[in-house]
């Protein structure tokens, strides 16, 4: 029988409008951050809501209703990663959540569309080392993140 898994999804309220397309292809296709999925497991999306807006208050209560749905594991959406600018709370949201609810959070979902890699790379947006480790899930070859324009 395939594994069982459910996930919460935390979006930029920049993008709230967002009906999560994205998001939800990545999943089924295991692109983006849910390449660590196996294929044939059974993933299942607990809960998907907004920070709430800067500076975020809803990132202290969302999870909790997420976890009481199931949820084990929370993904923030690519558009905290590659906003203009990016998400500058984006750590201190991943330790709070991580030390608070004790379940990890994966930085990403859907591969970085490649317009977005474009113009980041040009404003030097992630020379700092910093962008390695919060970028680590969304290796994602150029035309993986071309179908994501
Ligand atoms: S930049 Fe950060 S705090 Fe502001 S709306 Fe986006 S995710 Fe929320």
């Amino acid at each position: 029988m395939a594994e069982k898994m459910r996930i919460g999804i935390i979006i930029c309220d920049r993008y709230r409008h967002c009906a999560g397309g994205k998001c939800f292809r990545a999943l089924r296709e295991r692109e983006g951050a849910f390449k660590s999925y196996a294929k044939d497991a059974d993933v299942e999306i607990a809960g998907y809501t907004s920070c709430g807006g800067c500076p975020g208050g809803n990132v202290e209560y969302a999870p909790e209703e997420m976890i009481r749905n199931g949820a084990e594991v929370i993904h923030f959406a690519t558009g905290l990663l590659v906003g203009y600018p990016p998400c500058p709370r984006i750590d201190h949201f991943k330790d709070y959540i991580e030390a608070a609810f004790g379940i990890p959070v994966v930085m990403g979902t859907h591969p970085v569309p490649e317009k977005y890699y474009r113009l980041h790379q040009k404003l030097g947006t992630w020379e700092d080392n910093k962008w390695n480790k919060r970028l680590a899930s969304l290796q994602d070859p150029e035309e993986v993140r071309k179908a994501y324009n």
